[in-house]
């Protein structure tokens, strides 16, 4: 019997969960291996809908479930806790509880899907943990937070006073650009539906190294006029709604009403807010892998910011780093039974152009991978598992470099005036090898922007919600 240990249950492991279990079963081997899956929460959380909750228009209930009756229904074991220490070489892993009860769990295979953890003290005053100054959405608890902070806004505004407004990223390493313009897109089309639009100051802060750039070193579309990118089209819409923008910047410091910033060219400058939302930069969470001899071998399996190295091909340059070196099968590249999805595992490198400030100052977004690319992830990574335990070698990729982007931006939340704006891209991570010139396919790219951008949002919604609890049909959505 294998006994096949995951850790994290985000859209990486969970959906890796989900797969192992169906696919274990229709090979009629479910009976013979054991599945477990351990979370820091009994919930899952569906991401993607926090810049809902983020402005007060969605309860957080709606967007999570209970874990362990979707365990229970496919046959999987569950644990709520901690874990902190790997030992690959005896195979086993050690977490903790909320009541610091400590166990044991042995392993044969091992999928580490633990996200990212939240790096605000990376920038003095970041918030809005340990007393910082700024909002975030990346949890449901911060999510509530800022949308108690940005009706407290909004009541300040229905008295005829003037704010600024300032979203976007938090520190020249961030990544998730897509989340804070989606929230910023949000904020803005809220304040104008309540007639306060034009008493804010809205400002967009950010490190992309150009607008619609998002990480992934922006999008381009054909057009019956030619290429259009999503720089442009970003623009556009900034130009319209009146947003100010701010981007190529380092967020070195925060303080009550102050946000500081350092621009590529050096120069270092302040802005003033009554209200801020601001990513923080991610690293991997503090999980210790120890060898035999009791060594403490984490640098040997993770990179330097703590990510499961795969096999991927490290240590390029931006300028030589091209699709074939993203990782494939997400099998640890130090132990054959270890694999890592979605945000957990390190990325090769960049997807956005890095730069370097005169005074040394790094601003180089990191790369996304979204929450379908992290399902496609842990989907891939869980074939694997099933090859090995067949005793094949790993067949499946889920390459970001093979498989798409899609990023369906909301602007508007409401089934009839509502707004989305909706990006798709083939591959996400650009590949020349296979796409001379653009390194992808431009037939296969779309940037629009409408109402039926909106419905889509509020299907996946729901599709991912039915989906991801392993409601009838769950296997026939993509
Ligand atoms: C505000 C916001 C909006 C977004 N919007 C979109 C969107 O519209 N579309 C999109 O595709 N993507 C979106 N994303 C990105 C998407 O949410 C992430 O890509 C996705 O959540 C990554 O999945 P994951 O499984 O790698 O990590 P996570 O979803 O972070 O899951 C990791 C899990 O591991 C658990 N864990 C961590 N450490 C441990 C430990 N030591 N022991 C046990 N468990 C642990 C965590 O509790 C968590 O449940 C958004 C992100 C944010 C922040």
């Amino acid at each position: 019997m294998a006994k096949i240990l995951i850790v994290g249950a985000g859209f990486a492991g969970h959906f890796g969960a989900m797969t192992l279990a169906d696919q274990l079963k229709r090979k009629g081997l479910a009976k013979q291996h054991e599945i477990t899956v351990i979370n820091r929460g009994p919930n899952f959380n569906y991401i993607p809908s926090l810049i809902w909750v983020g402005i007060g228009q969605m309860a957080p209930q709606k967007m999570q479930f209970d874990l362990a009756k979707v365990y229970k229904k496919l046959g999987i074991k569950f644990h709520v806790g901690k874990v902190f220490e790997i030992h690959p070489d005896e195979q086993y892993a050690l977490m903790e509880t909320d009541s610091d009860k400590k166990i044991k769990l042995d392993y044969d295979y091992l999928m580490m899907a633990t996200g990212p953890l939240l790096n605000f003290p990376a920038t003095p005053g970041l918030g809005p943990d340990n007393g910082g100054f700024t909002n975030s959405v990346c949890t449901p608890p911060h999510a509530v937070h800022a949308a108690e902070n940005y009706l407290k806004l909004v009541d300040k505004l229905e008295k005829g006073e003037a704010a600024d407004v300032i979203i976007g990223t938090g520190h020249g390493t961030c990544t998730c650009q897509g989340a804070a313009l989606e929230y910023l897109f949000n904020v803005h089309n809220d304040l104008k539906k309540r007639g306060l639009r034009d008493l804010v100051n809205l400002t967009w802060l950010s490190n992309e190294p150009a607008l619609g750039d998002m990480g992934i070193s922006g999008v381009e579309v054909q057009t019956g006029n030619g290429i259009m990118d999503s720089a442009e089209f970003v623009q556009g819409l900034f130009e319209g709604y009146k947003i100010n923008w701010q981007i190529r910047s380092h967020v070195n410091k925060i303080e009550a009403d102050t946000v500081h910033y350092e621009t590529v060219e050096g120069d270092l400058n302040s802005k003033h807010f009554d209200f801020a939302m601001l990513l923080p930069p991610f690293k991997g969470q503090p999980i210790s892998y120890i060898a035999a001899d009791g060594s403490d071998i984490t640098s040997t399996v993770c990179n330097p910011a703590g990510f499961v190295k795969v096999d991927a091909v490290y240590g390029k340059a931006y300028a030589d780093l091209d699709g074939p070196d993203w990782p494939k099968t997400y099998q640890s590249s130090q132990y054959k039974n270890i694999y890592s999805a979605g945000i957990a595992f390190a990325p090769p490198g960049p997807l956005s152009k890095p730069s370097t400030s005169p005074n040394g100052t790094v601003i180089a977004p990191a790369p996304p991978r979204t929450g379908y690319t992290s399902e496609l992830c842990g989907h891939a990574a869980a074939l694997n598992i099933v090859d090995m335990i067949e005793g094949k070698s790993p067949s499946h990729s889920g390459s970001m470099a093979e498989t798409p982007g899609l990023c369906v931006a909301s602007m508007n939340k409401s089934a009839v005036t509502g707004n989305a704006m909706v990006i798709g891209l083939f591959p996400m991570a650009r590949n020349r090898a296979k796409y001379p010139g653009y390194g992808r396919d431009l037939k296969a790219s779309m940037i629009d922007i409408g109402l039926s951008g909106s419905w889509f949002k509020l299907f996946l919604h729901y599709a991912f919600m039915h989906k991801l609890q392993a409601r009838p049909f769950w296997r026939m959505i993509p």
